[in-house]
């Protein structure tokens, strides 16, 4: 799945398609000579411990990761899958991951189709596409969930 949802700027190729040295049902096949971005990658599902097969991230149609943007959880939704997030068990876990009650809390982002959502347990707050700005999120003095983009 990373194959198809990554963007890897060395092949020029964009996210949510799939790679041309991806072979169907056997892997990378170029997978001596695959870029560092490639080679670097790890998603949730082989770092985290406890995270059951249907998490895997070609049953699941998402992949999760924290990557480059520490403190962030992202969820990649396939696009043809929008809704697989959605679906149990894997939307009350993730509702429970995007607890900031946490010791170490996540801002929890998920992204489909060039859209995002920031996840909290109480909402589900669209932020539209996704644009190249930093976002804020949390709670306002009423206690209630926000997220937005910081506009300098
Ligand atoms: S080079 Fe290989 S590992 Fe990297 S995206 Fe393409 S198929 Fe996947």
């Amino acid at each position: 799945m990373c194959c198809k949802l990554m963007a890897i700027p060395a092949l020029e190729k964009p996210a949510a398609s799939w790679c041309p040295k991806y072979v169907m049902k056997t892997g990378c096949g170029d997978y001596e000579g695959r870029p560092q971005a490639c080679r670097a990658f790890e998603c949730l599902y082989l770092t985290a411990e406890g995270l059951s097969d249907a998490w895997r991230p070609d049953k699941a149609k998402f992949m999760i990761w924290t990557g480059r943007e520490q403190g962030r959880l992202i969820i990649d939704v396939d696009p043809s899958a929008p809704m697989a997030w959605r679906q149990q068990p894997y939307y009350a876990q993730i509702k429970a991951w995007s607890d900031r009650r946490q010791p170490q809390p996540f801002e929890v982002a998920v992204r489909v189709n060039g859209k995002l959502t920031i996840v909290f347990p109480e909402a589900d707050i669209d932020l539209g596409a996704e644009q190249a700005l930093p976002i804020e999120s949390g709670y306002d003095t009423a206690n209630r969930p926000f997220a937005r983009y910081v506009r300098t």
